[in-house]
């Protein structure tokens, strides 16, 4: 049989593709390695799918970093309002968390992979899984791909086999091998949005604790970066939107110099300390320093790491360990010792070159008819829903096109 489209991949770009081919009336096949679909996207925002962001799309394509300008067309073909509109007419309402990002109101990823996959298999669309592909070719304008278990053809063929992170999910890098077997370069996959481990770690009581700071990165004694958001403090060291989005900057050998109370200067955090020795002289120092939003556990950590035993008296703080204590608040040095590697990376930065796919399209420029969605790119986004959004407005794009052909 021929189809007019075979989709490899049932993730987020593979389902979305699927689902605006049923809408547009295609035959097309999904081809996908696991025996089922989208493992990810159940994945996604601890599995409950923060499916894209609230803010004006056009402030969006800084948040890819290099890709920025490659992304645009298709943000713009298919915008979060877009998307949000296409779940809400397809009976899965979603809502603005608050803070931007956008879930489904069920709060469960597996409404958005059933639905999606509800209406690829509405129209002439097919999903075949256990089904790996392992090469394309191409005759002609006629498309065959070999899976383990036989061949498929098809006029158009949409690579959306993701990245190389949590290969678990079944994203182990054949984009890659799929996209250069037609021609394509591929730019050296890495790691993205990934924590950092630090260790010795001293703040592992302390994990779990997500709270604002400020960051500024040294590198061999030079200062080379500076970011502030939300930290997340883990068993092994740092993750939260500050490290996640930030990651790909980062080395082992950095250091992290942390003000735990970003805004705050020395002087008024001197005079802080110095009236609460006044006013409360006899009390510990974990609660004669007690400071809004820094919980116990973390101050505790952090006067061990400074050398101050939380057993002294606000009033037997000498000059040097009040110095101590205001750099342990202001500027708390960790060197990186690892970022995580592709099992906790959750995308990957690198992929096909963006030189060689028209943004205005996702059509191939080495191999006509072949396109390419998602992860499977060298693009790779902020945290906030704007990995899954590039994902399903790349595959909109795709199919836009080859249903216009
Ligand atoms: C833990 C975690 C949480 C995340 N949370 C969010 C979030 O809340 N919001 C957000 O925007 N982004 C989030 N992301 C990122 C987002 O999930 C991905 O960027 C997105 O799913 C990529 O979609 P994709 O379709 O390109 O790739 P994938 O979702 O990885 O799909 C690729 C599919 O291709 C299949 N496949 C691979 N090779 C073959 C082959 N040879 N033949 C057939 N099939 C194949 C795979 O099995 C897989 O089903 C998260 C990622 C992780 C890991």
């Amino acid at each position: 049989m021929e189809y007019d489209l075979i989709i490899i991949g049932a993730g987020a770009a593979g389902l979305f593709a699927g689902a605006r081919a049923s809408a547009a009336g295609l035959g097309f096949c999904i081809l996908e390695s696991r025996k089922q679909s989208g493992l990810k996207l159940l994945a996604s925002g601890s599995g409950q799918c923060n499916l894209t962001n609230a803010l004006d799309i056009h402030s969006w394509p800084p948040r890819y970093g290099k890709a920025h300008r490659f992304v645009k067309p298709a943000l713009l073909e298919w915008t979060n309002e877009d998307l949000v509109s296409f779940f809400e007419q397809a009976g899965l309402p979603c809502e603005d968390r608050g803070d931007g990002k956008i879930f489904p109101v069920s709060r469960n990823s597996r409404d958005v992979r059933d639905l999606l996959q509800k209406l690829c298999l509405q129209g002439r669309g097919r999903i075949f899984w256990k089904e790996t592909a392992r090469s394309i070719e191409k005759k002609g304008s006629l498309f065959t791909v070999h899976t383990d278990k036989g061949t498929y053809s098809a006029s158009h063929v949409l690579i959306a086999a993701g990245g190389k992170s949590y290969p678990s999910t079944g994203s182990s890098g054949d984009s890659y091998t799929l996209a250069a077997g037609l021609g394509h370069s591929i730019v050296t996959p890495v790691p993205a949005l990934t924590p950092v481990f630090i260790s010795p770690f001293p703040l592992t009581g302390s994990s779990g604790t997500a709270l604002p700071v400020d960051i500024t990165v040294f590198r061999e004694h030079r200062k080379v970066n500076r970011f502030e958001g939300d930290l997340l403090i883990t068993h092994k060291g740092f993750s939260g939107p500050v490290i996640l989005n930030n990651s790909r900057d980062l080395i082992p050998g950095d250091e992290l110099h942390i003000s735990w109370l970003p805004g705050m200067n020395r002087e008024d955090l001197d005079s802080f300390v110095l009236q609460n020795i006044r006013e409360s002289g006899k009390k510990s120092l974990p609660s004669g320093l007690a400071l809004k939003g820094i919980p116990d556990t973390l101050l505790r950590g952090l006067l061990k790491k400074a050398e101050l035993d939380c057993e002294l008296k606000m009033n037997q703080l000498s000059r040097n360990m009040r110095q101590d204590f205001l750099k342990v608040m202001l500027d708390s040095c960790f060197t990186v010792g690892s970022l995580g590697g592709f099992n906790q990376a959750m995308v990957t930065a690198g992929g096909v070159s963006l030189k060689e796919v028209n943004a205005r399209t996702m059509e191939s420029k080495k191999c006509g008819g072949l396109y390419i969605a998602g992860e499977a790119l060298d693009v790779d986004g902020e945290t906030g829903g704007y990995n899954l959004q590039f994902a399903f407005s790349s595959a909109a794009l795709a199919v836009k096109n080859m249903a216009a052909r």
